[in-house]
């Protein structure tokens, strides 16, 4: 999506400190962060929030989901970590290009 500052970041167009990438998801740290570890997992398909998962986006999720132990080991937190996932207005999303927060000291 052109104005999706997390799609800019997947096609280079905005610079990131990238963690780990694959075909289909996208690690890098958070420009802003709110703990010592603070890390964005994505997917490079744009699906805006929880709210507009469709039934095809399970394999993707469940994906996902396992990617996260291991891009917290890569980050160096081995004794545990923290996982937000901000949805809509009231829930305080920013960017509305679906993503975990993984955090940690
Ligand atoms: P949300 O509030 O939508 O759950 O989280 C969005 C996150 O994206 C925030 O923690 C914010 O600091 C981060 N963020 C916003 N713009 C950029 C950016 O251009 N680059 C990176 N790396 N993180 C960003
Ligand atoms: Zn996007």
């Amino acid at each position: 999506m052109s104005d999706c500052i997390f799609c800019k970041i997947i096609n280079d167009e905005i610079p990131s400190k990238k963690i780990y990438e694959d075909a289909n998801f996208l690690a890098f740290h958070d420009a802003f962060p709110k703990a010592n570890t603070h890390a964005l997992i994505i997917p490079k398909k744009h699906i805006e929030s929880l709210s507009s998962l469709e039934d095809t986006d399970t394999a993707l999720m469940g994906e996902l989901t396992l990617l996260l132990p291991k891009i917290a080991e890569m980050v160096g937190l081995d004794a545990g970590f923290k996982t937000i996932i901000n949805t809509g207005k009231d829930g305080g999303q920013e960017v509305y290009h679906i993503h975990y927060h993984i955090l940690g000291d």
